[in-house]
């Protein structure tokens, strides 16, 4: 507190509001492919009815944003019939290699499986062969994985957006698709309500302890 004002409040929120304004903001047949690479069930809420997010998400959301304007990332429509399917990538080499960046706290050992269809994705969307996920940590730290072009990885993203804009038409909730991301999800009381230690995501991944 200074002067009676709560900068510390006063920073998150102006933080937040940034990151309210990068939202996606596409009609009901257009999907960006980040949004079918994550859980649908959180996309839908995203657009429908969101919460706000928490300090931590929005400020990597501008993290994100920022190295994507830094890299001058570009962002490009696929058009399928009526479905209109976006990706964003990071930096494109020599007009030939697509290179997305991801922060992470700890080095993997293996792509995500939601970067790997992401990056599979803008492989198909800006028709380029070459594509890979370079994973960097805030020490410097960093691992490039090459991507294979899969075209069955594909389909996939593709069947997922067009369930994903029929499901936002017709106003129905996506079913929850319980993973490891749900902890840190801000939908999670939605999905799962008020729980004691979590108790409903055990039984989901049968790690409850047994007495
Ligand atoms: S809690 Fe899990 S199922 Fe629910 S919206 Fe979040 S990621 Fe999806």
């Amino acid at each position: 507190m200074l002067g009676g004002r709560n900068f510390h409040k006063l920073i998150e929120d102006e933080l937040v509001k940034i990151s309210k304004n990068l939202g996606l903001n596409y009609d009901l047949n257009g999907i960006h492919v980040l949004e079918i690479t994550r859980c649908s069930r959180l996309s839908y809420f995203e657009r429908m009815d969101p919460l706000i997010d928490e300090f931590s998400n929005a400020l990597s959301n501008i993290f994100k944003s920022s190295l994507q304007k830094l890299l001058n990332g570009i962002t490009r429509e696929y058009k399928i019939d009526d479905l209109a399917i976006y990706a964003t990538v990071d930096l494109i080499k020599d007009n030939e290699l697509i290179i997305n960046f991801v922060p992470v706290s700890e080095i993997p050992d293996y792509p995500h499986p939601k970067d790997l269809l992401y990056t599979n994705a803008c492989m198909y969307v800006f028709d380029k062969e070459s594509g890979f996920i370079v994973y960097f940590t805030p020490e410097g730290k960093y691992v490039e994985f090459n991507i294979s072009k899969s075209k069955r990885m594909f389909e996939q993203v593709v069947r997922r957006a067009r369930i994903l804009s029929l499901l936002l038409k017709e106003k129905k909730t996506p079913v929850v698709e319980p993973s490891e991301l749900c902890f840190s999800c801000k939908y999670y009381q939605r999905c799962y309500g008020q729980q004691k230690e979590s108790e409903h995501l055990l039984d989901v991944f049968g790690i409850r302890k047994k007495n």
